[in-house]
């Protein structure tokens, strides 16, 4: 048995199987290669970054946000500057704030969204705004966030063709 190799049957398997082979990976090429040319392309909106909600016209709104009414620390707040802190980037942005006494401390930007109060005639920060959950921002009272985007009918993105 082990003598007789027969060849037609032998020759035969393998060629069928080369050629389901060949088959799968064009099935397999023109799946992944449709994929390329079929799926298209996201860019985030740019009239609305992204959100897909637009600003209703009411005064602040902005995205469907305004400021927080808080007290928190926030990019609206007056007095960031620049300041030479010893193990802090010359870069960073803080707000100085005076005690009574006429000494002060500042706080940087990571602290956005924390409250900082005087506490008998110094400030004191009391961690997170409970007003904005430290987000700085609040849904806009006149519409709240529920006014799409029209550039992208609200889903936050564009397709970069058709
Ligand atoms: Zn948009
Ligand atoms: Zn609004
Ligand atoms: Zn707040």
């Amino acid at each position: 048995m082990s003598s007789n190799p027969r060849p037609t049957a032998s020759n035969g398997a393998p060629a069928s199987r080369g050629a389901i082979a060949v088959v799968v990976v064009l099935l397999l090429a023109l799946v992944w290669g449709g994929k390329q040319y079929a799926m298209p392309d996201f860019v985030a909106c740019p009239d609305c970054g992204g959100r897909g909600i637009a600003s209703c016209g009411a005064p602040g709104c902005e995205h469907g946000e305004v400021d927080c009414p808080g007290t928190c620390l926030r990019a609206s707040s007056p007095g960031w500057q620049k300041m030479n802190v010893r193990g802090h980037s010359a870069d960073e942005l803080w707000v100085r704030f005076v005690h009574d006494d006429g000494s002060w401390v500042a706080w940087n930007d990571r602290h956005k969204g924390e409250v900082i109060e005087k506490v008998e005639g110094r400030w004191v920060n009391r961690g997170r705004c409970p007003v904005c959950q430290g987000k700085t921002r609040v849904a806009c009272a006149k519409c709240q966030g529920k006014v799409a985007c029209e550039r992208c009918a609200g889903r936050g993105r564009l397709r970069t063709w058709l």
